[in-house]
Formats: C-alpha cells, sequence, structure tokens
C-alpha cells in the first residue's frame, strides 16, 4: 500500500486528506558558503511557523511538502520540530538544489555515492532527524542544466528507481524540463514519477501540455501570488487537455528565513483554502475534480 513519509512517520491515504504539495517552513536562499547559513533558533522557527500550521489545520489541510532541499537550507530537524509541535505531518525531501547552491560535501561526492546517500535518506532517515526523506527535490539552471546538475539528476533517477521515490525540480524553462525528462528515461526512470515545479513560469503554454503529455506532473505553486482568474485559466485548460489526474497546486509560501531578523514575517498557506478553491468550483470545476486535485493528487504524486 502506498505510503506517504513524514515528519511523524509514514501514513496511508485514508489517514489524510487536502495537502499542499509545494510549501515551505524554514528556507535560506543565501548560499552554503555563506556565515549563519542555515542557522537559527529552534525556539524561534517553532514560535513563528506553528501558528501558520494551526491556521491550516483548522481549515482541514492534512498535510504539506516542505520544498527546502539541500543548499537552500534543508532542516529537517526544524520541520520536525514544527510538525511535533503542531501534530501536523511534514514532507521533506532528499536531493540538491542547482549550482551554485550546491554543498561542497555534494558536490565532492561521486555517482554512486551521490546515488547512495539519497537512498539512506529516504530508507533510513536523516542525520539530523529521526525520520525518512519523502521525495527528491532537485532543481536545473534556467537555461539548462550544468554537468554538476546531470550527475546528481542521473543519481537521483538511480536512487528514484531503488526506492520508488518522485524526483520534483525547480525548473523555470519547459524545454529544459524535456532535457531533464530525456535524461532520467535514459536511466530507465519514468516520467510520471517526475514533478515540473514552478510550470507557470513557462510561458508557453503549449509546452505545460507537452510535459504533461509526456507523463510527467506539473504544477502551478503560485496560488495567492499571481491573479486567481489566470491561474483558473490556466487549470480550466489543462482539465480540458485530459490533465486532472497530472496538475498540483500550491503556494509556494511560508517561512522562517534566516537571513532576517527573527526570521521575517511568513506569508500564510491559507490562499488556496480560503479564496481559491471556491473561485475554482464557481467557475464550473466539479466537486469530484477539486477533491482529485487537492487530495489524491499530493497523494499519489508524493506517496510510494
Ligand atoms: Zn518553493
Amino acid at each position: 500500500m502506498p505510503q506517504l513519509y513524514t515528519t511523524l512517520g509514514p501514513l496511508t491515504r485514508d489517514q489524510l486528506g487536502m495537502i499542499l504539495p509545494h510549501e515551505h517552513v524554514f528556507v535560506d536562499l543565501r548560499t552554503p558558503d555563506q556565515p549563519g547559513y542555515g542557522q537559527a533558533d529552534m525556539g524561534q522557527v517553532v514560535a513563528l511557523m506553528a501558528p501558520e500550521i494551526e491556521r491550516i489545520k483548522a481549515l482541514g489541510v492534512t498535510a504539506l511538502v516542505e520544498c527546502s532541499t539541500t543548499g537552500v537550507g534543508r532542516r529537517a530537524d526544524l520541520d520536525l520540530a514544527v510538525s511535533r509541535a503542531t501534530g501536523f505531518p511534514i514532507v521533506v525531501p532528499t536531493g540538491s538544489y542547482r549550482e551554485p547552491w550546491v554543498e561542497d560535501r555534494i558536490r565532492a561526492m561521486s555517482d554512486q555515492a551521490l546515488e547512495d546517500w539519497m537512498v539512506r535518506e529516504l530508507t533510513q532517515g536523516f542525520d539530523e532527524a529521526d525520520f525518512r526523506a519523502g521525495w527528491i527535490k532537485l532543481s536545473a539552471g534556467d537555461d539548462g542544466l550544468t554537468a554538476l546538475e546531470t550527475r546528481i539528476l542521473r543519481a537521483a533517477a538511480r536512487a528514484g528507481i531503488r526506492t520508488g521515490a518522485i524526483i520534483g525540480s525547480h525548473t523555470i524553462k519547459g524545454r529544459v524540463v524535456m532535457d531533464q525528462l530525456d535524461i532520467i528515461e535514459a536511466e530507465g526512470y519514468r516520467a510520471d514519477r517526475f514533478i515540473s515545479i514552478h510550470t507557470q513560469e513557462e510561458k508557453d503554454f503549449a509546452l505545460n501540455l507537452a510535459v504533461a503529455a509526456r507523463g510527467a506532473w506539473i504544477e502551478y505553486d503560485h496560488i495567492g501570488r499571481a491573479e486567481d482568474a489566470m491561474i483558473i485559466d490556466l487549470i480550466q485548460r489543462v482539465l480540458e487537455a485530459g490533465f486532472d489526474r497530472q496538475l498540483l497546486l500550491s503556494h509556494d509560501t511560508g517561512w522562517f528565513d534566516p537571513a532576517k531578523p527573527g526570521g521575517g514575517t511568513p506569508t500564510p498557506y491559507t490562499h488556496l483554502s480560503t479564496v481559491f478553491l471556491p473561485k475554482l468550483a464557481a467557475s464550473g470545476v466539479d466537486k469530484a475534480t477539486l477533491r482529485q486535485l487537492t487530495h489524491d493528487n499530493p497523494f499519489d504524486a508524493y506517496a510510494r
């Protein structure tokens, strides 16, 4: 039976409801060589972020996916602390962000060591916290993959085959997503276990559909930050094209930022539930489809 691997252990579909597939609890966008990178007081992180989690819990959200990977301040221990304080499961990735955010220890790994490290985090747990990674989060350069990013992607595909974990990549251009799909398929990994994160950044809608036509998941993760009407139009066109089982919706908001005093001011994870879904329903999307998009799709994508 497929399970979602979270801070609070593996969960089955019937233990979950609505899931937010792309949010952040903690992010550090300074590169890992900067002083203070990834550092924060655990009590401060919990104090700032637990109320944001309580808000979505009250709206019926049952889990969220943390999209901060290594290189942009992944702190599985802080995610776990926020999770325990709220009794709310969070799905945390293995993997690495793109250059120049790749940590030196990861850059130094051989192809085999990269693969084994991801498998270890997915099957045994993190060094910094005792629970298993739920997925593999990567990124690619805006204009194409570097040699190192390609090496990490190939290792991720092999780790994904060994574990069943999905790979999601922050990739801005649809053309680069197509290159990534070529690379993972050459490793024997399936395109339907790949998420094109930030699909909306590719403004050529035909390329959004072309990625879905290859079997990959597409993700509109700017809800609450872009015009609702514009996103609703995109969603309707995806639904008309028949890709209702490959679409993910999220805010890409949050988060405690250690570069800011006190972690800054988080942006809530509530717009989808409170404003956007009622508008999407009013636009004619039926209840079963809304449930598919917000409950089943995130589970189907991330569970293994
Ligand atoms: Zn993000």
